[in-house]
């Protein structure tokens, strides 16, 4: 069914499974679709329908509930950093921004190459208020009734809009070794037959190698030219290719050329599993330590509105700033600075509101986002 959230479901359906403190912690989570009435779609960010993998949990205290949301943003951070190298930015919402009904909302926020921020995933903290909504109770261990503390979280598709967006170049996308559906394209060069049944040969001698050191990999046979090919993987963002013909056929050896650098370098077949494991891992790091050298750059510190107005005039990235939390001044911030959202909130007993100057609560990120 298509419906926009599982609240209404979950709520009642979960109540019937909770009577006690023993009964609790209680878990759900699913990947469903959910629909958005966008005025203005975009593809894998904004679409009316897409997927999601939504989390609800139910506690008998506030503290493990809070824990819980700090949990799941732990692990939405490792698969935003470590599985498709994106380096975000972790943190409250501010109330503004926090999702109706949470106490508080944790985002993680990642930097697009058009220096546009993207949220990749959020963690609500409900308190009791969604308990209190559905009466979700339980009887504690002093034998009275108490409200549930709650908790929901979700990634949705939109994680591949952040990949294409976070890694791609003029010549297509670039897809992180991890994630990779293919991790190695080969390309065999052949001018005839003989050509071809000679490469052939010689790629059946190591290619059992890749597959023994799982590698995910596909030889293309493509009845194209290798220009052809070469601009077809890299549009598609395969991470390593090897481009192999009668003369590596010769030296045992194949041309390996990644899709980041574009650098070539003959490697020899001996031992090539080993190798391209290996390959494969730096790339991953490279890829990632090139976001952040990215996000370094385009990472600022102001202090009065009128910066922040004229730097995005200028330019994107994320800009740290003072604020005292008024909701007021968050307003003018969005107002004047065209479209420019508090992205995170942090406490700090320093500095001053760049919108009133009076003594700041709060170290926030702003950004033009998604
Ligand atoms: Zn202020």
């Amino acid at each position: 069914a298509v419906r926009p959230t599982s609240e209404t479901i979950i709520g009642p359906l979960i109540k019937r499974y909770i009577q006690s403190h023993r009964d609790l912690p209680k878990l759900t989570n699913q990947w469903n679709s959910v629909v958005r009435w966008e005025m203005r779609s975009r593809l894998f960010l904004r679409s009316r329908e897409f997927w999601w993998q939504e989390g609800h949990t139910f506690h008998a205290s506030a503290r493990e509930a809070m824990d819980e949301v700090a949990l799941i943003l732990g692990y939405y951070r490792s698969i935003a950093e470590d599985w498709l190298a994106i380096p975000v930015l972790t943190g409250k919402k501010s109330p503004a921004e926090t999702f109706p009904g949470a106490v508080y909302t944790l985002t993680l926020e990642g930097l697009m190459r058009d220096s546009l921020a993207l949220q990749t995933g959020t963690s609500h903290y409900f308190g009791q208020n969604f308990a209190r909504a559905y009466d979700i109770s339980f009887s504690n261990r002093e034998n009275e009734r108490e409200l549930c503390y709650s908790t929901s979280w979700g990634i949705s598709t939109r994680l591949v809009g952040a990949l294409v967006m976070a890694h791609g170049d003029d010549s297509g996308i670039i897809v992180p070794p991890k994630v990779a559906p293919i991790q190695v394209i080969v390309v065999p060069i052949f001018r005839d037959d003989e050509g071809r049944a000679k490469v052939e040969r010689f790629i059946e001698s190591w290619a059992p190698e890749l597959k023994a050191a799982g590698i995910r990999h596909r030889v293309d046979w493509r009845d194209e030219r290798p220009g052809d090919k070469y601009a077809h993987w890299e549009l598609k963002g395969v991470p390593l290719r090897l481009n192999v013909g009668g003369r590596d056929a010769d030296a045992g050896q194949v041309e390996m050329v990644d899709r980041l650098t574009r650098q070539k370098a003959s490697v020899p077949v001996s031992g090539i599993g080993a190798r391209l494991r290996t390959e494969l891992d730096t790339f991953q790091k490279k890829l990632f330590e090139r976001a952040q050298k990215f996000q370094r750059d385009n990472t600022f510190e102001l202090e009065t509105l009128d910066e922040v107005v004229a730097h995005f005039r200028e330019r994107g990235g994320f800009v740290w700033a003072h604020w005292c939390g008024e909701s007021d001044d968050e307003a003018r911030i969005k107002t004047e600075a065209g479209g420019v959202t508090i992205r995170t909130v942090d406490e700090s007993t320093s500095g001053k509101c760049l919108v009133c100057g009076k003594p700041a609560k709060y170290r926030v990120s702003l950004a033009k986002a998604y």
